[in-house]
């Protein structure tokens, strides 16, 4: 299987916030189970899949950060934040019937791995899913920018993008009804429309390492594996 792939080694970000489904914060069960299928039929396509997941849906440390909180340590909560989530995620791939590893950059190894790239590449290898938590391991960062780190240095073919809505826009479809959905940009495009594909560090770092950024709508069931296959509805920024 695999040959009919787009992409055959790919990284999904999973921000917190698709994790809560409409819950105001937290974990909503059923979401998460629903992505850990998703990601298991995305596995099930012959590709190697790694996700990256953020924390929003608990806490945000640029938001908590003041009043006594500095912001290195606002982003050391936001980051055990995501290594929650990744915990929770890792048990919901396991209960949808794939293997899954949990890899955290900042090292707790009572609780999971510590990341390291060959031990990830081995997961990936043996078909485990590959759970990464921690984003980079450093403050001021965030999981966008870590994904495009490990989608890089894991020599992923593309950052998939899972997010509320199916693309890119050339404003926020929320509050303009005439905005329109690119189906494909380059980095250079993206970059000077000023379109917040992500954020600034980490769509620097995927132009330069030459990274496609597939964006899509995680709330449309199989969209992980339509997007490895090259289809469905999505934005592609590609070089
Ligand atoms: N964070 C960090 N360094 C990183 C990744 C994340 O300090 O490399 C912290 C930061 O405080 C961030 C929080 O973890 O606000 C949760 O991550 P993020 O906001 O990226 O989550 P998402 O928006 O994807 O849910």
């Amino acid at each position: 299987s695999g040959d009919d792939l787009a992409y055959r080694r790919v990284l999904v970000k999973v921000s917190g916030e698709a994790l809560m489904g409409d819950e105001p914060f937290g974990l909503h069960w059923p979401t998460v189970a629903a992505i850990a299928r998703d990601l298991v039929e995305a596995r099930a396509t012959g590709a190697q899949v790694a996700v990256v997941v953020g924390g929003g849906n608990i806490l945000r440390g640029a938001r908590v950060a003041g009043d006594g909180l500095d912001r290195a340590t606002a982003d050391h909560m936001g980051m055990l934040a995501t290594a929650m989530n990744a915990l929770a995620l890792e048990k919901a791939i396991e209960a949808a019937g794939s293997p899954a590893r949990t890899l955290c950059a900042v090292p707790m190894p009572t609780i999971c791995e510590s990341y390291a790239r060959q031990p990830a590449l081995k997961h990936l290898s043996r078909e485990r899913i590959v759970v990464l938590a921690g984003g980079t391991g450093n403050p001021y960062f965030t999981t966008d920018t870590g994904a495009v780190l490990r989608a890089a240095e894991l020599g992923c073919d593309a950052v998939m993008k899972a997010t509320n809505v199916d693309g890119v826009y050339t404003a926020d479809p929320k509050k303009d009804p005439n905005a329109k959905r690119y189906d494909r940009l380059t980095h250079d495009e993206a970059l000077a429309k000023d379109l917040k594909v992500m954020d600034a560090a980490a769509f620097a770092l995927a132009r330069e390492a030459r990274l496609p950024i597939i964006v899509f709508s995680i709330r449309e069931p199989g969209a992980i594996a339509s997007a490895i296959r090259g289809e469905g509805r999505a934005t592609v920024v590609a070089p």
